[in-house]
């Protein structure tokens, strides 16, 4: 007979699996968070000081919601301070905002954020997006840089211009007055009167017909105007 003890049916429980280390963010995981999946993108914040500037970049990766927290809380800053400054004006408080768009389109295209327990990140949770861009006050300051230079664009166009008195074209010129200054003006439209002739100034009181007013332009060119009835 062979020895019967009893043999065991199966083996010793399996070792339980060693705790998984944790780890700080990887490779396509979110700098904030942890989440994945993450773009590897950088959002900027432009400060015009006058002569100065100041550029400040926040790089990612990001996660989704992360991205477009740290975007709206970047552009709108831009959108306040961007504009203080020369080169700034011209330059960074265009170009940065655009470029802060670009990294929010990539950023906009990740699926949503899911978070390995095992990673040690600043945040515990992807940061919530907050208020919209457009809820914010950032917005507002283009709007009005670009109806202020709107306004002064049609008043430098609109505004009638002085008459040039080298001019040889004059005779003939419909003009109106405004705070002692001639300016042209239509002949068919409301004018003050009309230019009959260009003089030098001789020794004569008034060099203009009898009856003529007499507008003095320059000390060398004197215009005869007709007002008209
Ligand atoms: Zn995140």
């Amino acid at each position: 007979m062979s020895d019967s003890s009893p043999q065991p049916i199966s083996g010793p429980d399996p070792a339980p699996p060693p705790p998984r280390e944790h780890r700080g963010p990887g490779p396509g995981e979110c700098r904030l968070c942890g989440s994945a999946p993450a773009a590897d993108v950088t959002f900027r914040q432009h400060v015009g000081m006058v002569l100065l500037m100041q550029a400040r970049s926040r790089p990612g990766p990001y996660c989704r919601s992360c991205g477009i927290a740290t975007f709206r809380d970047l552009q709108n800053r831009t959108l306040l301070t961007g504009w203080w400054g020369v080169i700034s004006l011209l330059v960074f408080s265009w170009s940065t905002p655009l470029r802060n768009l670009l990294s929010l389109r990539r950023v906009r295209r990740l699926g949503a954020p899911v978070r390995d327990p095992a990673v040690i990140s600043p945040l515990a949770a992807p940061l919530l997006p907050g208020r919209p861009l457009w809820r914010r006050p950032g917005p507002l300051v283009p709007l009005v840089v670009a109806a202020v230079a709107l306004l002064l664009v049609v008043r430098a166009v609109t505004a009638p211009q002085l008459i040039d008195p080298t001019s040889d074209s004059l005779p003939g010129q419909c003009v109106v007055v405004v705070a002692g200054e001639l300016r042209p003006a239509g002949c068919s439209g409301p004018h003050d009167g009309r230019i009959l002739q260009k003089l030098s100034p001789g020794t004569l009181a008034d060099p203009c017909a009898a009856g003529v007013p007499v507008r003095y332009l320059r000390d060398d060119v004197v215009l005869c105007v007709e007002p008209s009835r």
